[in-house]
């Protein structure tokens, strides 16, 4: 059995209950918690005013390495990389890394795989292992801080539309936030991040209530239950109609507008009638619509929108009053887009570690 530790699953105070327990004095707590989200220390030899025997001791029993960069991938303008980490216990997640001008984004997972099944999305197409830990979220951020930082740059943004379904993994993934938002830690300000939930009503209900700065956005890419009942599996139990109640309920408590994605797929959700009923649906609402076309992948036939059909749904939507973008997602060319986190290497590398089943 693993007796280790992953430090980046603790809390503050969980950190000094840890440290109580290997009898260390309090303030031992805040020179680690600094040494860990102020400078991402990546080792304990590092930090200089711990003792020594205490760090010989962390790197045992809490080693930092939690995350081991497996393969990475730049895209051809060399704006987006992404890196496959291996897990304590071999799985396998992505996280991405977008450098724009003086944005840097990174794309992060909240589960090894997911169990919702959207029939266009790469993840979904892989099924669920398991949730990723608060640590596990958390520890790629550190990583790519850390990477930045060596040419003195910032994390500056942060979005959660890496593999997996942040609300399914709920209490981690705010756990995750509340570490990475810690003013006296990380200190990355709550709008900076944005949180992509495929819509899991009761869920976003109390994401509502709870008030956090995080952004919201949510991936409808469809207007009618009978046309999303068949890209989206969860909405045979939640429908449209409850899902947008609970957006404008959302609305209501934190007076934030919601974005609202789209992949628009060729002839099936990119149509005159789902463009007017979408009108319908958000016509008057604080939302804003990204349309994305649809990023090909292995296992769904669907091909993305032509031009002139991207451009005559946006024009149907601005008759209604709604706003939208058009977005191609970031590195394309090595299958970086969000949901689109699994490539070649994670196909071959988890065939290989035995964790997927048979191709079919
Ligand atoms: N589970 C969350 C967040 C991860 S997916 C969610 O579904 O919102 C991030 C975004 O990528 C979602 O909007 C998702 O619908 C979209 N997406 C997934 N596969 C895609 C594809 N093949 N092409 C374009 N967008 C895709
Ligand atoms: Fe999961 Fe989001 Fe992909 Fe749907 S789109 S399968 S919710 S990761």
């Amino acid at each position: 059995m693993d007796e280790r530790i992953n430090l980046y699953d603790l809390d503050y105070e969980e950190l000094e209950a840890f440290l109580a327990g290997l009898g260390e004095p309090a303030f031992r707590a805040r020179q680690l918690w600094t040494w860990l989200y102020r400078h991402y220390a990546a080792d304990f030899e590092s930090m200089s005013n711990l003792p020594k025997a205490l760090r010989q001791k962390l790197a045992e029993v809490a080693p930092l390495d939690v995350l081991q960069p497996v393969s990475q991938m730049k895209s051809a303008d060399g704006q987006t990389t992404k890196l496959l980490f291996q897990l304590g216990d071999g799985q396998l997640i992505e996280t991405v890394r977008m450098d724009y001008e003086q944005r840097h984004t990174l794309c992060i997972s909240t589960q090894a795989g997911c169990a919702m099944g959207c029939v266009f999305c790469a993840t979904g197409q892989m099924g669920f292992f398991r949730h990723l830990s608060d640590g596990e979220i958390v520890a790629q951020v550190m990583h790519f801080a850390r990477e930045l930082s060596e040419d003195d740059l910032r994390v500056t943004n942060i979005v959660l539309m890496g593999m997996g379904e942040p609300l399914h993994n709920y209490d981690n993934t705010m756990a995750a936030i509340d570490r990475l938002t810690d003013h006296e830690g990380f200190n990355l300000g709550a709008r900076r991040i944005t949180l992509s939930s495929v819509g899991l009503v009761p869920a976003i209900r109390r994401f509502a209530d709870e008030q956090r700065q995080v952004g919201l956005a949510v991936s409808l890419h469809a207007a009618t239950d009978e046309e999303r009942d068949r890209l989206i599996p969860i909405n045979r139990r939640w429908k449209i109609g409850e899902l947008m109640e609970t957006l404008r309920y959302y609305i209501e408590k934190t007076g934030r507008q919601v974005t609202i994605e789209w992949a628009l797929i060729a002839g099936e959700n990119d149509t005159a009638e789902q463009a007017h009923r979408l009108g319908e649906l958000l016509q008057g609402m604080l939302v804003h619509v990204n349309l994305i076309p649809l990023n090909p992948t292995a296992g769904y036939g669907g091909a993305p929108s032509s031009r002139a059909r991207v451009a005559a749904f946006q024009q149907t939507l601005a008759g209604y009053g709604v706003s939208s973008t058009v977005r191609v997602r970031r590195g394309i060319d090595i299958q970086a887009g969000c949901g689109q986190l699994r490539d070649r290497t994670i196909q071959d590398r988890a065939q290989q570690l035995g964790l997927l089943g048979e191709e079919e």
